[in-house]
């Protein structure tokens, strides 16, 4: 009997291989199933990005180790992006290191802060990685509550004044996964004022910055006045080159908290294959206007959503980004009834709130990244269980 780590015996299932196992089962049942589970785009990453990384994977010269912080150049190439979109100036050799996608920053930038005990400010409902990293590192999640009177966005007086003092660290992500919820500059503003006040460190996570709707544009926390005296900020290519299997990433802003987070990766990972780094500065000197596209494409079938729930009696504010739309579950239902429901009645999954944490008890979270034939025919499938035909 192999005698596991307690922090490992005491982490839930991740949300996403357990959603994957009812995936698989309902379709042993032979069920159709159409999934609006996992939000992983369903385009192709753009031609130039691919042949650039199948140019650069014929090099020699790439197939060594590469550098454990990024190749300068791609840092460079983040750096001019940040000023080029954010208007933020970034020092490439201090305030940008690489990531094997965002995912893995955020969990080692928490080993790099965390000790036992710590106290660590975590959106809810939230990417699950925010709670779980801190379990991890054995530091205690407290959630920031996410409510739907308050937009989905954070009020800093929910957060006790003991607490507040307590919490070394503090996690944030707009647009939000997965409410599809925006912070504006002034949002931002009031989020570094309470964590300066009471000497919080933000990790913000701005993993969908370019997936946003109505003309919204979605800031950095680094835009902020004194924010990189605290914040560091994550993003990757992931969502805005449609880029997930590539695991490419990216950290910027605070030198001290750059320096914690290549500490703790140069004792574990040995970087990104440079040829993807290559590609990646294709993406973000050469493409910048890719995401336009994607975002009509998500827009539309947001708005699809949004039109085939009218009417049934579930409340939704829309989403102003990302491809997920949260959706209050009718009354009589858990989040984790009504997935059930939809899958074994109409072989619709969507992922449960209540994975997201406890406020996202009484949602679900449907996801816009599959074929739009398909989305149709789940959609149509709603409408005709819940008797509506329009
Ligand atoms: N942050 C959020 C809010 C996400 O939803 C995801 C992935 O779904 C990530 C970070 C991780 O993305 P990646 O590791 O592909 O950069």
């Amino acid at each position: 009997m192999i005698k596991k780590a307690k922090r490992i015996e005491n982490l839930p299932p991740y949300l996403f291989a357990r959603i994957d196992q009812l995936k698989e089962e309902a379709i042993n049942r032979g069920i159709d199933v159409i999934s609006l589970g996992i939000g992983d785009p369903d385009q192709p990453t753009p031609m130039p990005i691919v042949q650039k990384l199948c140019e650069e994977a014929l090099n020699p010269a790439n197939h060594r180790y590469p550098s454990y912080e990024g190749l300068l150049e791609y840092r460079q190439a983040v750096a001019n992006w940040y000023k080029y979109r954010f208007n933020v100036d970034l020092d490439p050799k201090k305030e940008v290191l690489s990531l094997i996608g965002s995912k893995e920053g955020l969990v080692h930038m928490i080993w790099g802060l965390v000790d036992r005990g710590d106290i660590v400010l975590c959106p809810d409902p939230g990417y699950p990685v925010y709670r779980i990293s801190t379990l991890l590192a054995e530091g205690e999640p407290y959630s920031i509550p996410l409510k739907i009177e308050n937009k989905f966005l954070p009020k800093w007086e929910d957060i006790p004044t003991e607490i507040a003092k307590k919490a070394k660290v503090m996690f944030l992500n707009y647009p939000s996964n997965p409410t599809g919820a925006v912070i504006d500059k002034k949002g931002l503003e009031e989020a570094v004022k309470f964590a300066k006040e009471y000497d919080i460190i933000i990790l913000y996570d701005n993993a969908y910055s370019e997936i946003t709707f109505d003309g919204f544009v979605a800031p950095s926390i680094l835009e902020i006045d004194g924010a990189k005296d605290i914040a560091i900020e994550f993003n990757s290519l992931s969502k805005t080159f449609n880029m997930t299997g590539w695991r490419i990433g990216y950290a910027v802003g605070n030198a001290d908290l750059i320096s914690v987070l290549s500490t703790v990766k140069t004792n574990v990972d040995s970087g990104v294959f440079q040829a993807i780094q290559y590609a990646a500065i294709e993406a973000l000197n050469n493409l910048r206007d890719f995401s336009k596209e994607s975002v009509k494409i998500y827009q539309r079938r947001r708005d699809m959503v949004l039109d085939a729930f009218k009417g049934m009696g579930v409340e939704i504010l829309p989403p102003k980004g990302t491809f997920y739309v949260w959706v209050s579950v009718p009354e009589g239902f858990t989040s984790t009834d009504f997935a059930a429901f939809l899958l074994e009645e109409i072989g619709v999954l969507v992922v449960p709130g209540i994975g997201y944490g406890d406020y996202g008890e009484g949602y679900i979270r449907i996801s816009t990244t599959i074929s739009e034939d398909r989305l149709i025919e789940a959609l149509k499938r709603v409408k005709e269980f819940f008797g509506r035909d329009d």
